[in-house]
């Protein structure tokens, strides 16, 4: 790609009211068979070309194909009992009814590989598909069958990278692995974690992001992170393996977050998408605001590795709050990209 700077977001947009109950997560679908189908495609429709009218660059599905962004995947898996429910306690945070693992998971069909298909027929820009990372889907799962994380956890890597392969083939450019556990358990992210994660990408040609975060604005996370102080250093865990990891792009939210910016420089070599729109405000940044963050991360990461993003999904917001943040955010880029222009032309020529 030659953009410079070229504008993506990490994964969800509202979906509309017609399909699922808007600005609440995970909501159920409203339609059902080939109308549920029929349903997701316009939706999809949709949110590519409102991310192609708005200037984002790097186009995704905006999530609009599934419920959660792990449970969905892992609906298409065999061993998983989705009838028989255990409590748990997810991300060491709160306790939500979680399926059970009762047997060897395996893959059987593609989960995501047609819905990409209809993204790729639907844009000519490059695009984005983003899957639960091995950590986390373990996460949200009670094991009855491996009893250990580690081995679980590098099953569900042979199945992503499977389903990641399918995913290239179908025309996808970069894939995403969505970690938020990789900021919570830093034993397990140095023990096997990273090794999972490598797991699950390799062999790709498809460039590969890891999306860590901080989670959604719901009240076990902000609860959560109040507990963690006026900094938010866990990321001084992972970025260094990260740093030495196959993954090409480290994702991270850096608009009125508590992460210090400089924690980017442990990942220097690597591309980084920045989150300049804070998906826990439905306060519409400006373009000035945007570019101010940009700009501060240039001093930690290269120009030509900068991807500016959002922080995290924003299917809670309404509709117009998160269209009009994608506007935002390319008119922000726009700014740097001009200041850019001028100092470093080499970059644009
Ligand atoms: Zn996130």
């Amino acid at each position: 790609m030659n953009t410079l700077l070229p504008t993506s977001i990490v994964g969800s947009l509202p979906k509309p009211s017609w399909l699922a109950q808007p600005e609440v997560l995970w909501s159920p679908w409203k339609l059902e068979g080939d109308a549920l189908v029929e349903g997701k495609q316009d939706a999809l429709r949709i949110a590519v070309q409102e991310q192609s009218r708005r200037g984002i660059d790097i186009v995704s599905d905006g999530e609009q194909t599934r419920q959660h962004f792990v449970t969905t995947f892992i609906e298409h898996l065999s061993g998983v009992d989705f009838e028989n429910r255990q409590t748990v306690r997810i991300r060491d945070r709160y306790d939500a009814s979680v399926p059970t693992v009762i047997g060897s998971v395996t893959r059987e069909r593609p989960v995501f590989v047609d819905d990409a298909k209809f993204l790729r027929a639907s844009t000519d820009r490059p695009i984005k598909w983003a899957l639960p990372g091995p950590m986390t889907m373990v996460d949200t799962l009670y094991d009855a069958h491996y009893k250990s994380r580690e081995k679980l956890a590098l099953e569900f890597a042979t199945i992503l990278n499977q389903e990641a392969k399918e995913l290239e083939a179908a025309g996808v450019d970069i894939i995403q692995f969505d970690e938020p556990s990789f900021n919570v358990f830093f034993d397990e992210v140095q023990d096997w974690g990273v090794a999972a994660l490598e797991r699950a990408a390799e062999g790709l040609r498809a460039e590969t992001v890891v999306h860590i975060c901080y989670g959604y604005g719901i009240k076990a996370n902000t609860d959560w992170k109040a507990t963690l102080g006026s900094q938010w250093r866990q990321y001084e865990e992972s970025f260094p393996l990260l740093q030495r990891s196959s993954i090409d792009i480290v994702s991270l939210e850096c608009q009125h977050s508590h992460v210090p910016m400089d924690l980017i420089e442990i990942l220097r070599g690597k591309k980084i998408m920045l989150g300049a729109i804070d998906v826990a405000d439905e306060t519409i940044e400006t373009p000035e605001e945007v570019a101010d963050t940009l700009r501060k991360a240039l001093e930690f990461v290269d120009a030509d590795k900068l991807i500016p993003s959002t922080n995290c999904g924003m299917a809670p917001f309404p509709r117009d709050v998160a269209f009009e943040k994608l506007s935002a955010l390319s008119a922000g880029t726009n700014i740097l990209r001009e200041e850019l222009a001028v100092a470093q032309p080499s970059l644009v020529s």
